[in-house]
């Protein structure tokens, strides 16, 4: 129970950090609270694990917004091509989608997860499933609650959603109580909630596509879902912080149509013609001409007013879903907490990384990158400090 390092929490960022321990000659306790390691990157392979995003430096820099600067020197060692790489060393070939996602070739998690795992097992890696951190060095495990003294510590433990999968926020009271700052859990990447009338009903489960999502400064080309509970999706996931902050959601149904060009369209339909069917000739129909009905009533009659309306369609959401369902939280470990070398400054010794850290980024392959960099990052410096220690 005297390891070198302690890592809590087998997630990417987790394993990312014991892997850089391993590497740099430390022997490595790696704590999960779970029965089994990384169950919410197996989740996210289900939809496709999106690795990272290949595009240049400083436009995937800027996706993390505020926290860039703080992010820039662990995404410039560890960055799209260094993910990618990595991958490939664990056997895993990758593959870049049309617009630069890139992912492995099996698209799910599970064949990269079990050759990491089995390569840090190989490495001396001790993992300890049913550990859950209670603060300190202190777990509650099967054999009742166990005490590790490790000198230096990574924690991973994951932000604050999808709870069953392991990341629940709980470790956020004991490190207040520690003296560490942090910011308030928020959910990022999730759905809206909106109050549709029955008229929607049919169309549950349906995508919006070809579309534009407008909040605020922000104008996206994306797909939404609607869902019984409001809008889903990959576009709403990208405007979500937008709205999360308060800007109203427009979409624009006819993204690829100046408004003037839409307006003489409407102009030219026969005198006396409907709302409705003027619409279907314009092209709308399903999914798109119900938002419309539901969203724009009553229709006008002017003409640039309802091309005003089909450029910008207001939708009233009512609020984010729970975080719990969001993709990733925002909020968390302050940076302002910790050092550059990831060690929270109210507790010498002990590092964070991952999405624990008050980072935010959209879905595109930055989160993951995001965990891995910081993981990474973490690793090394812990390392570094454990060297330091020892002479
Ligand atoms: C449905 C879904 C799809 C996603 N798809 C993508 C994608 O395609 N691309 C992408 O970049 N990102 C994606 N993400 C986000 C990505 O999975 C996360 O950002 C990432 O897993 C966070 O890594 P982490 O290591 O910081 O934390 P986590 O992966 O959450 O791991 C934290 C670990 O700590 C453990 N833990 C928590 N508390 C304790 C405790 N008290 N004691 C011991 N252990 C504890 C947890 O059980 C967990 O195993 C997706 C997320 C979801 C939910």
């Amino acid at each position: 129970m005297n390891p070198d390092a302690l890592v809590v929490g087998a997630g990417p960022a987790g394993l990312m950090a014991a892997d850089r321990l391993l590497r740099a000659g430390c022997s490595v306790l790696l704590a999960e609270a779970r029965p089994s390691p990384a169950r919410k990157l197996l989740m996210a392979g289900k939809s496709g694990l999106n690795l990272t995003k290949d595009e240049g430096f400083e436009a995937f820099l800027a996706a993390y917004g505020e926290a860039a600067p703080f992010l820039r020197p662990m995404l410039a060692e560890f960055g799209p091509g260094a993910v990618q790489d990595w991958a490939r060393g664990l056997g895993q070939e990758v593959f870049t989608g049309s617009s630069g996602r890139v992912f492995p070739r099996a698209m799910k998690a599970s064949p990269l997860l079990r050759a990491w795992l089995q390569d840090l097992a190989a490495r001396g890696l001790d993992l300890r499933t049913r550990w859950r951190w209670l603060g300190g060095g202190r777990f509650e495990t099967p054999q009742g609650v166990q005490a590790v003294q490790p000198s230096a510590t990574v924690l991973a433990l994951g932000g604050a959603s999808w709870a069953r999968l392991g990341s629940d926020g709980a470790w956020a009271s004991a490190l207040a109580a520690q003296g560490v700052a942090l910011a308030p859990f928020q959910p990022a990447n999730m759905g809206f909630l909106v109050d549709w009338s029955a008229h929607m009903a049919p169309y549950f489960g349906q995508p919006l596509k070809n579309i534009a999502l407008i909040a605020g400064a922000q104008r996206v080309r994306g797909e939404a879902v609607i869902s019984a509970q409001g809008l889903e999706g990959g576009g709403i996931y990208a405007v979500s912080r937008a709205l999360r902050e308060g800007a109203a959601l427009r979409l624009d149904l006819f993204p690829d149509l100046q408004p003037a060009r839409l307006i003489d369209r409407l102009a030219a339909r026969p005198k006396g013609e409907s709302g409705v069917n003027s619409l279907k000739k314009l092209g709308l129909s399903g999914a798109r001409l119900a938002l419309v009905l539901e969203c724009a009533r009553p229709f006008p009659a002017d003409v640039a007013a309802r091309a005003a309306l089909l450029k910008a369609l207001p939708v009233a959401l009512t609020g984010p879903r729970p975080m719990d369902e969001a993709i990733s939280t925002a909020g968390g470990i302050a940076l302002s907490a910790l050092t550059d070398e990831l060690m929270l400054r109210a507790l010498p010794g002990t590092f964070a990384a991952g999405e624990m850290l008050d980072w935010e980024a959209p879905t595109g392959g930055y989160l993951l990158t995001g965990c891995l960099a910081t993981g990474r990052r973490a690793g090394d410096a812990a390392a570094r400090f454990i060297r330091s220690r020892s002479g």
